[in-house]
């Protein structure tokens, strides 16, 4: 290798020695609540498929379907090589799903992000992010031109301080948030941030990725949850998720979407959503507006399982959606606690500082619709005998 490149390995040996480098596992069959790794199966409690539908017949179905009509990919950009009626017809039932004038999709929630921020502020423009927001929407602010002013997680009083603080300068205002915060499963307080917004003139973007499919009427999103709808300028969201496929959202008013359709990178140099994802999230989207009843078991499942790890002891922090945190502590006790899970045949990883705060080390339990009840309870027998040994419950 040449010299220039060795940091990469000594960067590496680094993340090795402090036990920071990620051993990321090899699935070796679908998505769903029993997985197979290295021909082994196991309890799966990691996943973000929080409807089951990643392996969902009728979802699989309508993606092989569409490429025997439209082929695979997209061809180029959009904007080039022109859009196919598929994507625009998926646009049309997001926009339906999320209460919205219209949605555009890009290639990835992460992508949705980079389309929102960079493209509706600049030079001289603030954005007020909380201090817990997701990593696509720090780079995303990043690649604005814009200033970023941190506010202390939720809090109200901070965003209204920093808000009029800067009342009077020139320029734009956007507050961005996430609509549900991922390692502690808390939702954002967004009508006191749209309250806030309408006071100082601000636009509002809410990151859904964690709501879709979980929050409001049959998985409507944090919007309807909270009765906002035309009240939240900016709607970024992922078919990742709850969708069980992948895709990148942004919803809003049809002059919003007709704006980034000229304007955002992601959409101007980057290609379209692959033929059978949009089927693929056709399906989905179809499935969730037949019936809550996927959404339902989801909230079931969620309520059983920290009901449960309560009983037995487990802080499970103050999460208010179906991710269930256990929070364990240290990191190296995390970790262990996930080893012994592993070898017990449950795959659920913990989650350590810098992602979440020194001392609150956890092992994140993502259950989904797709688990029974003797999945959870395994489940929880399986971390209350790791508990016990590690010394964490009694
Ligand atoms: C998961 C997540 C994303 C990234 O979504 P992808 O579709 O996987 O790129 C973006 N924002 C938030 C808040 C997320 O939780």
């Amino acid at each position: 290798m040449a010299v220039s490149m060795a940091f990469m390995q000594e960067e590496l040996d680094r993340m090795k020695r402090e036990g920071l480098y990620g051993n990321i596992r090899t699935l070796t069959g679908p998505q769903g609540a029993r997985i197979e790794i290295d021909g082994k199966r196991y309890l799966n409690l990691c996943s973000n498929n929080y409807l089951g539908l990643a392996n969902d017949p009728r979802v699989c179905r309508r993606a092989k379907e569409i490429i025997d009509r439209y082929g695979v990919g997209p061809g180029a950009v959009r904007t080039i090589a022109g859009t196919m009626d598929i994507h625009l017809e998926l646009e049309r039932k997001l926009a339906r799903f999320k209460g919205t004038e219209a949605a555009i999709t890009v290639q990835s929630g992460f992508c949705g992000n980079l389309a929102v921020m960079p493209t509706v502020t600049g030079e001289g423009d603030l954005i007020f992010s909380d201090a817990l927001n997701h990593a696509s929407i720090i780079d995303a602010c990043r690649l604005s031109k814009a200033k970023t002013l941190r506010y202390e997680h939720s809090n109200i009083d901070d965003l209204r301080a920093k808000l009029k603080e800067h009342a009077s300068a020139p320029g734009r205002r956007l507050i961005v948030t996430d609509g549900v915060f991922s390692m502690d499963g808390d939702i954002a307080k967004l009508p006191e941030i749209v309250a806030a917004a309408e006071e100082f003139g601000a636009m509002v973007a809410v990151d859904d990725a964690h709501g879709e499919g979980v929050l409001g009427r049959g998985g409507r999103g944090i919007v309807d949850h909270f009765g906002l709808h035309g009240r939240v300028d900016i709607e970024i969201g992922t078919m990742s998720k709850a969708f069980g496929v992948v895709g990148g959202i942004v919803a809003g008013s049809a002059t919003l979407v007709d704006f980034l359709r000229q304007k955002a990178r992601p959409n101007l140099f980057s290609s379209a959503m692959t033929v059978p994802d949009v089927a693929a999230n056709m399906a989905a989207i179809e499935i969730m507006e037949e019936s809550d009843e996927l959404v339902r078991k989801l909230w079931d499942n969620g309520r059983y399982l920290k009901a449960e790890m309560k009983k037995h002891g487990f802080d499970v922090g103050s999460s208010e959606t179906p991710i269930t945190p256990v929070i364990v502590g240290e990191a190296q006790t995390a970790k262990d606690f996930s080893a012994a899970l592993f070898e017990r045949g449950v795959f659920a990883t913990a989650i350590v500082f810098p992602t979440v705060p020194k001392g609150t080390a956890r092992i994140r339990v993502m259950v989904s619709a797709a688990h029974s009840r003797e999945d959870l309870d395994e489940g929880v027998a399986l971390f209350a005998s790791v508990g016990r040994e590690l010394g964490i419950v009694g």
